[in-house]
């Protein structure tokens, strides 16, 4: 079966070609510009082929897509109708989905109901639906959430103690999002330990990052929010912060709260803290080198991951297993042995050889460690392309 899963941004598209079955990728590649002039960068193995195409919309990026996938010399695939389905991944659901869904009418209208939620997201991922539609007419699309996994958290999770008001009229409450990454690595913890009622926690660490506690294979809580702003200090986000800090700055400097927002969302992070980068690779070459406001960097980020771990451990009731995931977590050796000192008293003793992993499946804690520490590298393209599958089967 060959599932095409597109992630449509605002300007940019990228697709993956793939078997659900076995994970194999025979194609991806990324669409940039659209809107501007347009650019396609396309990749078969190591093969690489770079054009540019006009996309003045979504539309002729698919097309491009589409186009290059049947090429006889960059093409992977005889004809369009070798795609059995396509997944798209959507960032914001809501409180109307939890779960993926098959894009129908009503899947549509509920996207858009979301928009005030994912005001930035949502309408790139509707772009990429809609021209799906328009160039694959009848093909089967699914719509895959990065809110739906948190769906299960209950409600002392997921309310805020604000007057009942904006949940009750507004939809105002903790979502969560890298959803798609939080299932993929639940499922594959539960493979590889082989239990399925493991209190379990999840460290997605990347430009952005976020938290994950999971009892019986089901989201209780995640560390962000009604938007990816919340949680830990990221690459460029502030992670948790107190409002009046926001009220403050938009009085002293004149700020609007979208202009203060932009900063706690683009400027702040460890990119603020370190002075250096938002790229942790950076922020650990200049701390080795002695800066110690990267020092500081990496050090805050590790004491929040940290706190987020002993919280989900009090709140579970225990831990069985730690996942590290995504570019940090699956990465750097060095930041998961940081954020695992201080953890000794919960049962999680690292092994430093078997730390010393990249990109890798790899139970990295000793063998006398209470909890499973586990590297898992995330697939969500993987996880958008079996839901895909599994929603197109049961049509
Ligand atoms: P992601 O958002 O999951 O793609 O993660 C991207 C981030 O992973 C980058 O910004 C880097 O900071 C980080 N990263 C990737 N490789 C490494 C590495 N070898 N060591 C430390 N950080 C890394």
């Amino acid at each position: 079966m060959n599932v095409l899963v597109i992630n449509a941004g605002s300007s940019s598209l990228k697709y993956q070609l793939m078997d659900p079955e076995t994970g194999a990728v025979s194609a991806k590649g990324l669409c940039e510009r659209i809107g501007i002039d347009g650019r396609l960068t396309h990749k078969v193995g190591d093969r690489k082929v770079e054009m540019d195409i006009p996309m003045p919309t979504h539309s002729e990026a698919i097309t491009a897509v589409l186009d290059i996938l049947v090429d006889k010399e960059n093409g992977v695939i005889a004809s369009t109708d070798e795609i059995d389905a396509v997944g798209h991944r959507v960032l914001h659901g809501g409180m109307k989905f939890s779960d993926s869904c098959i894009i129908d009418d009503k899947c549509i209208k509920a996207i858009e109901d979301c928009i005030p939620l994912g005001p930035l997201h949502n309408p790139a991922n509707l772009m990429g639906i809609r021209a799906c539609q328009a160039v694959m007419p009848g093909k089967p699309q699914v719509a895959v959430f990065d809110t739906a996994f948190h769906m299960t958290m209950p409600p002392k999770a997921y309310r805020y103690a604000i007057p009942k008001t904006y949940y009750e009229n507004d939809d105002i409450r903790r979502y969560g999002f890298h959803g798609t990454s939080h299932k993929y690595v639940t499922r594959r913890a539960i493979a590889l330990t082989g239990r399925q009622d493991i209190k379990l926690i999840n460290c997605h660490l990347g430009n952005g990052s976020s938290l994950s506690a999971v009892k019986d294979g089901k989201c209780q809580d995640t560390s962000m929010g009604l938007s990816p702003l919340a949680g830990v200090c990221m690459g460029t986000r502030s992670g948790d912060i107190d409002a009046c800090v926001v009220q403050f700055i938009m009085n002293k400097y004149g700020m609007t709260a979208d202009e203060c927002l932009n900063m706690l969302n683009k400027k702040s992070g460890v990119l603020a803290l370190s002075g250096v980068s938002s790229d942790f690779r950076d922020i650990e070459d200049a701390a080795a080198k002695g800066n110690a406001d990267a020092a500081l960097a990496l050090e805050k980020f590790a004491y929040e991951v940290r706190k987020y771990v002993g919280a989900y451990a009090a709140a579970l009731g225990g831990c069985d297993c730690l996942v590290f995931t995504a570019g940090v977590g699956e990465n750097s050796a060095s930041m998961r042995a940081r954020i695992c000192e201080g953890l000794e008293y919960m049962g999680v003793k690292l092994d430093p050889e078997k730390n010393n992993v990249r990109g890798k499946e790899a139970l990295i804690s000793a063998d006398d460690s209470k909890v499973q520490v586990w590297v898992i590298p995330t697939n969500e393209e993987l996880m958008i392309a079996q839901d895909t599958a599994e929603l197109v089967g049961k049509m």
